[in-house]
């Protein structure tokens, strides 16, 4: 798991997908940046999911919310009271763990909602080793708010206090009404949103699995009470094929029902879509039936009637919403997991990432086997007409073997190979990244042979 994980990231690193953060004054802990091919897959994630669940759908639609919002949003939420993690420290060793992380692994229980006298009590009364030196003496655990707080304004007083949101949700609740006025939607109806979420997490790491600053995307899918067991079914299945479609093996995809017991109190129902990482299996989307808390708990706060005017019943009602939540950055971890992969060729180990065409960051290489001037020539000339289509590249540094090496390790499905032969017979070689396969076609049938191989 460790050697694998340390591949990609290296991987990662040397093909300019995802660099250290800040690295050159030594890096900023757990924060990341994205380089010219990380930007690209990670566009891809987002428009793969913006496509399916906004764009190709009549009765779901986006929205763009600001990451600052008013604080009473986070008292409604209930963020401020108890978004925090319980921290408790090894009295020996000094190390400092998430008093829900420790009980969830030592004993597989479920302690959201649970506080820290609670917690303290059951890592104490259960005796829990310290991972890291074995004994079990702990201080007690202490609540710890994981949002960001910054000050709105130049004076730094308590009254211009705001947080960066830790969800995009709450953005989606307080424009309910908005939506529901301007844009002629009916139950049920979700509205859709991809942003940045920030949480000052105790323990980030795994890459980029966990950070403090991340992206989201999420769906608020309104429902009439009573319908919302089977949307809530809907779109725990819609999850799953989101990434079989994508190409990920549904050996590395499972899902982990929430026991009704443990589940918090908003929540009537919620299931992970977890993922095999390296590290272990690990959540990566969360779906939950979260009825009508939310809406309920801002029309408390706002005062504002946040209801929809059901025509079938001519009653004004509080939906239910179904909340599928993913995070970008970790599906992207996802898809890079499953798309590594190594084979032989000639007695060599072969690195290529197996991205579903959809996600690859370049669709298409452009390589004239030399660099003569008259093969660049005609190379640039058929670069030239599919960058209009697709994010292409035209490459003519190095042997032709590096060139398809660095195009396998960065996940690009097709090549196109200009040689001399192909001055005088218009004809140009294409080779599958993945069969490597090499088809001989004809300049002026490449674009309708992308087309069906590609599938778009
Ligand atoms: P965890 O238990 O792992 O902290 P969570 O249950 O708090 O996660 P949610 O609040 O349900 O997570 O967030 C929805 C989704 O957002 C998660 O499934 C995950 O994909 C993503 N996500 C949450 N926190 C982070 C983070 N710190 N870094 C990257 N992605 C995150």
């Amino acid at each position: 798991g460790e050697e694998l994980m340390n591949k990609i990231v290296s991987l990662c690193k040397r093909r300019g997908f995802v660099y250290q953060g800040s690295e050159i004054y030594g890096g900023l802990a757990n924060t990341w940046d994205y380089g010219p091919l990380g930007v690209e897959l990670k566009r891809n994630v987002k428009e793969a999911w913006w496509k399916r669940v906004v764009r190709e759908r009549d009765d779901v639609v986006g929205l763009d919310s600001a990451i600052l919002m008013h604080p009473k949003t986070w008292e409604a939420s209930g963020h401020l009271a108890s978004f925090n993690d319980a921290l408790i420290d090894c009295k020996v060793c000094k190390s400092r763990f998430r008093a829900d992380h420790l009980i969830e692994e030592a004993l597989e229980m479920d302690v959201e909602g649970k506080s820290e006298e609670e917690m303290t009590k059951i890592i104490k009364e259960n005796e829990i080793k310290c991972p890291t030196c074995g004994n079990a003496d702990w201080t007690d655990a202490r609540a710890f708010n994981l949002m960001f707080k910054t000050f709105q304004g130049v004076v730094e007083d308590q009254s211009n206090v705001v947080y960066l949101r830790p969800e995009t949700a709450q953005g989606i609740f307080v424009n309910f009404k908005n939506v529901v006025d301007t844009c002629r939607v009916k139950l049920p109806f979700g509205i859709a949103q991809i942003g940045k979420a920030f949480r000052n997490e105790i323990t980030p790491g795994n890459f980029i699995f966990r950070t403090r600053e991340f992206e989201q995307m999420e769906l608020e899918f309104f429902v009439r009470p009573g319908e919302d067991e089977e949307w809530f079914e809907y779109w725990r299945e819609f999850a799953m094929n989101w990434f079989i479609e994508l190409g990920v093996s549904s050996e590395r995809l499972k899902f982990y029902d929430h026991p009704k017991e443990k589940l918090s109190h908003y929540s009537k129902a919620t299931t992970d879509l977890i993922f095999h990482f390296p590290f272990g299996w690990e959540e990566l989307w969360g779906i939950a039936n979260r009825t009508d808390f939310d809406l309920s708990a801002h029309i408390e706060h706002s005062g504002k009637k946040l209801t929809y005017y059901d025509p079938q019943t001519k009653e004004h009602i509080v939906p239910y919403v179904i909340e599928p939540s993913l995070g970008v950055d970790r599906a992207m971890l996802a898809f890079l997991v499953d798309a590594y992969s190594e084979d032989e060729v000639e007695g060599q180990t072969r690195v290529y990432l197996d991205f579903h065409p959809e996600l690859a960051p370049i669709k298409v290489a452009v390589l004239p086997l030399t660099k003569k001037d008259s093969l660049k020539e005609l190379a640039m000339k058929i670069y030239n007409r599919l960058k209009k289509l697709y994010n292409a590249e035209y490459d003519e540094g190095g042997s032709i073997g590096k060139r398809y090496r660095r195009q396998d390790e960065i996940g690009t499905p097709y090549c196109i190979t200009v040689d001399f032969e192909s001055l005088d017979d218009q004809m140009v070689t294409v080779r599958d990244r993945n069969t490597l396969e090499q088809d001989r076609i004809a300049i002026d049938q490449v674009e309708q042979y992308l087309r069906d191989k590609l599938g778009f």
